[in-house]
């Protein structure tokens, strides 16, 4: 039949509106700011970077690999590398971000920076309250309104987050095994060469007594 969906559309909203006089549960809306309705794990509305540990900087996970600056469709980061490296999570010496600004005026939450990193170093956020009456820079963030704990991750996210810590500690385990090989290679490298100079050290002659 012509317009059907239309009738059950309208069939259903006719539905919510009186069945809120009598049913909380056909309330769509709620009396915000004063309410808001919870958000489910799925939503996303800008990116933050993750950080672990107490120190948001020297926890940041992100090594300034610029893969998400370069496929971020309307190039909303700016990301400027360090000059010097430190330890990451993985103890390995990694360069860092000395600069990492998200003009959020700009970015579309399509969520490709995430998908794209490969240090789980960047993720959505569920914020959203981020009005302001700066319309030129107020939505330009730096790396230190960026920067949020894994635990912060872990409570807006926790089946993605999950997924995260245990892809990370699948790289951590093969970052120490492997530094546990090179040690080991170095020290056998290391008695091969002493056992192959012992072998081919001549022994020098004993002098003959005189008679
Ligand atoms: S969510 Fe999309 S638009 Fe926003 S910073 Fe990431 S890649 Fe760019
Ligand atoms: S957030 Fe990820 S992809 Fe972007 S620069 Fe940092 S490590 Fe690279």
């Amino acid at each position: 039949m012509l317009g059907k969906g239309i009738i059950k559309g309208m069939a259903e909203t006719a539905r919510n509106f009186l069945g809120s006089y009598v049913s909380a549960e056909r309330l769509t809306t709620v009396q915000y700011p004063e309410q808001r309705i919870p958000q489910i794990e799925k939503a996303r509305q800008f990116p933050f970077l993750v950080f672990d540990g107490d120190d948001p900087m020297k926890g940041l996970r992100c090594v300034a690999c610029q893969i998400c600056e370069k496929e971020c469709p309307p190039k909303c980061i700016y990301i400027v590398k360090s000059k010097d490296k430190r330890v990451d999570y993985k103890g390995q010496m990694q360069l860092y971000p000395a600069t990492f600004d998200i003009d959020l005026s700009v970015c579309m939450s399509c969520q490709i920076c995430v998908e794209v990193c490969p240090f789980e170093s960047i993720k959505m956020d569920t914020a959203y309250e981020l009005s302001t009456t700066d319309r030129f820079g107020g939505l330009m963030v730096n790396k230190h309104q960026l920067a949020k704990s894994n635990e912060h991750y872990r409570h807006i996210h926790p089946t993605d987050a999950a997924a995260s810590d245990a892809a990370l500690a699948v790289e951590v385990a093969k970052a120490q095994a492997k530094a546990k090989a090179d040690i080991e290679a170095k020290a056998k490298a290391a008695a091969e060469a002493k056992a192959k100079a012992a072998v081919i050290t001549p022994v020098a002659p004993k002098p003959v007594a005189a008679t």
